[in-house]
């Protein structure tokens, strides 16, 4: 297999505010393997959060085509070398696993949703997010998603209630909010009993990714369920956040693609977990990767590519909220050949 690497940026739409950052652009990777005539494409968006950055991503590709071997199909024996051969970097590796998905797909001409025996039709609703801004640019952000029957609030600032306030004023949409590790479990608890009334889902990452203890307590004080997110980040976290939360979220940017995450949808299950899959900001092409999966979970915020300006590529699509997937082979991504 030949390995082939391109930067790309992508350019969000309006700057994306979490409580600990804000995000302009994008620095993601295109990685393709070529074998047989065939090309299979991924994705990196690495992430700083993770300990990623675009060169880190570019040196961990060249440092992993020498464990790919000749034989697409060999995914077991690709990742165990691959994690043998170097730890960590999750988005890099996640890059090969799609790429390996979509051109073993492409040989066998299917769908890699049918390649993993899941029914298309199954696929959730994904959530619109709205990032951090004044609460009259939020509800005016919520008002041009009404398409979207399910928003994804961003939250964990001293503006929560007026924010949430003014965007219920124009939205009766199903609202999920995320804190991003914003709050200490006693804030936490205050803060999410306060926002109750605003008819929540439910929350994402209350507190700080290691503090489980904090999880737990804030899990017993509070009416909504919590879904984890930056303290579920492998499928050896799981067996340790189980019994202080009520699900987590799953980003194939964090755990190193379909393989790893199809690991840990199945040990979340065995564990009552509810699971969603997320993204970070990202093209239709991871997008669209992590939505041959959706059959399988619960909840989806499976957005990123519907915050940029600059797609460059065609794949799921979203109407109402529910998530089209593709029919082509392999994860069924072409480039985009008209503009946006
Ligand atoms: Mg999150």
């Amino acid at each position: 297999m030949k390995l082939s690497v391109k930067p790309f940026d992508l350019k969000l739409t309006t700057p994306f505010r979490i409580s600990r950052h804000v995000q302009y652009t994008a620095a993601n990777v295109l990685a393709q393997l070529s074998y047989e005539g065939v090309t299979g494409m991924g994705e990196a968006a690495p992430s700083e959060h993770y300990g990623e950055y675009r060169e880190t991503v570019l040196a961990t590709l060249k440092l992993l085509e020498n464990e790919l071997g000749d034989d697409p199909f060999a995914l077991d024996d690709i990742f165990k070398r691959i994690n043998r051969a170097l730890r960590l970097n999750p988005s890099a590796k996640a890059a090969l696993d799609m790429a390996l998905y979509d051109l073993i797909g492409k040989l066998l001409n299917v769908p890699v949703y049918k390649l993993l025996g899941l029914n298309a039709a199954q696929t959730p609703l994904t959530s619109f997010t709205i990032g951090i801004d004044t609460p009259e640019n939020m509800a005016r952000k919520a008002l041009a998603a009404r398409d979207y029957p399910i928003l994804k609030i961003k939250v964990g600032t001293p503006n929560d209630r007026a924010n949430l306030k003014a965007i219920r004023e124009v939205s009766n949409a199903v609202i999920r909010v995320d804190a991003n590790t914003a709050w200490s479990p006693k804030e936490a608890v205050r803060a999410i009993n306060e926002l109750a009334e605003f008819d929540l889902e439910f929350v994402e990452q209350p507190v700080a990714p290691h503090d489980l203890a904090g999880l737990k307590y804030v899990r017993e004080h509070v009416p909504l369920p919590i879904i984890t997110d930056e303290s579920s980040i492998t499928v050896e976290d799981i067996p340790r956040v189980a019994a202080c939360t009520d699900g987590i979220n799953i980003k194939l940017m964090k755990c190193g693609g379909l393989y790893h995450a199809l690991k840990m949808i199945h040990v979340a299950r065995a564990h009552n977990l509810k699971i969603m899959i997320g993204c970070m900001i990202e093209s239709s092409l991871a997008i669209t990767a992590a939505a041959h999966l959706t059959p399988l979970i619960d909840y989806a915020d499976l957005d990123g590519h519907l915050l940029v300006d600059n797609d460059p590529y065609v794949g799921v699509s979203v109407e109402q909220g529910k998530l089209i997937l593709p029919e082509g082979p392999g994860l069924g991504v072409t480039e985009r050949t008209t503009a946006m």
